[in-house]
């Protein structure tokens, strides 16, 4: 494959909702490291106003932890067009682009995990109502909730 066609290529996997929410997950919760091992098909250059492709990395990883918590509609959408116009580097739209359009689609699900604990916060829930990220970060809670239950019978049978 040539690089254009290779290039259009890797485009079209963020196309679906999936890839572009893995992408935006990835780069909200993971480290510069990770997330450059885990998508090295991403190219985070570093333009004249950033010192290192980190620091890029970093800056756009806080704008979008900020539009993830911002609970206004409107500065969402200003916070993800920020993002977008700040990222672009040519005309065409590539992953990226792509990926923080379909956030904008897709931010009532856009949610942080309760668990205070949690390693990877930043998560899209798949089901109505979901407050944890998975399973494993829901078990302290139902914990808590199955022993406070526990102790109000404790409390009635008395
Ligand atoms: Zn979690």
């Amino acid at each position: 494959m040539n690089s254009v066609k290779q290039k259009r290529h890797q485009n079209l996997k963020y196309t679906t909702r999936r890839r572009a929410e893995r992408l935006l997950k990835d780069w909200a919760n993971f480290s510069f490291e990770r997330f450059s091992r885990t998508h090295p098909e991403i190219e985070i250059k570093p333009p004249a106003t950033f010192f290192t492709a980190k620091d890029k990395f970093d800056e756009f990883q806080r704008l979008l932890r900020t539009a993830w918590r911002e609970s206004d509609p409107y500065k969402f959408k200003m916070l993800c067009f920020r993002f977008m116009t700040l990222y672009r580097g040519g005309w065409e739209l590539g992953p990226v682009e792509l990926a923080v359009f379909h956030f904008i689609d897709v931010r009532d699900r856009a949610l942080r995990c309760k668990n205070p604990d949690c390693r990877a916060p930043y998560f899209f829930r798949t089901k109505k109502g979901q407050e944890y990220c998975c399973p494993k970060c829901a078990i302290p809670a139902q914990r808590a909730a199955k022993l406070r239950w526990y102790e109000k019978q404790k409390e009635e049978n008395k």
